[in-house]
């Protein structure tokens, strides 16, 4: 049996909404929604914990009930680190891989999901990645520094999945810093190799209001359904 853990417990800070992030709407339904849809659609993931902000857990009682795999809504934490430990807590004894996807990446495909869980079943941990294409520059004292070399570069998107009992033990065994923004840089600490699983550059998480537009753009051309 699988579990997906979707973390959207996050404030949205960088959103400026007076409605929060996770329920703003996409081509007429809350983000969230769309998020779990396509989680629920991926024949590979049995149950789903979402994680919310205590306060928001109310919003989604309506949308609860067109999802049979949604078993458990938690509390989230104060990082997004501290959310998916919430949900860890909440994946059942039996659980063999465990997927976290973010609940702000709503144009996440099946097929992205089916292939970083059958990954994660082969080798232990696995990360959906998309390609670099801009020139990354790193920087000191506020001058570029050095030029990266982006074709050893990828972008860590969501889902990553990975056998539960590794990630327990990555929990366990580091600290949440304000360095852990995702789970592969805990598991990464425990010396667990972690394959990589090309995604598309489609798969955007909503940040800034302006990909609130994309996100829309996206659904109604390449990603309309959960098949993508
Ligand atoms: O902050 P960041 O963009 O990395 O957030 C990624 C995901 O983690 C979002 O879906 C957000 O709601 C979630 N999150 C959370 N709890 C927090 C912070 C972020 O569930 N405290």
């Amino acid at each position: 049996m699988n579990s997906a853990i979707i973390v959207a417990a996050g404030s949205g800070e960088r959103f400026r909404s007076e409605i929060p992030k996770q329920f703003l709407e996409i081509n007429g339904r809350p983000l969230i929604e769309w998020t779990v849809e396509r989680v629920h659609a991926a024949p590979s993931v049995d149950l789903i914990i979402l994680v919310l902000a205590e306060d928001h857990i109310h919003r989604f009682d309506e949308l609860r009930a067109g999802f049979p795999k949604l078993t458990a809504i938690v509390a989230g934490g104060q990082s997004r680190a501290e959310s998916v430990g919430k949900g860890l807590a909440a994946v059942a004894a039996d659980c063999e891989i465990v997927a976290v996807h973010d609940g702000a990446r709503p144009l996440v495909s099946v097929d992205e999901i089916e292939r970083t869980i059958s990954a994660a079943r082969s080798t232990g941990a696995a990360c959906l990645v998309a390609s670099v294409t801009d020139t990354i520059k790193s920087i000191h004292s506020g001058e570029i520094a050095a030029t990266l070399d982006r074709d050893k570069l990828r972008r860590a998107l969501t889902p990553q999945a990975f056998r539960v009992e590794i990630l327990k033990r990555a929990f366990e065994s580091a600290g949440l810093t304000n360095a852990v923004t995702d789970e592969c840089y805990l598991v990464e600490k425990l010396g667990h190799p972690i394959a990589i699983v090309e995604g598309s550059a489609s798969n955007i998480k909503i940040t800034h209001p302006e990909d609130l537009v994309l996100a829309e753009a996206l659904m109604e051309t390449v990603r309309g359904t959960p098949a993508g």
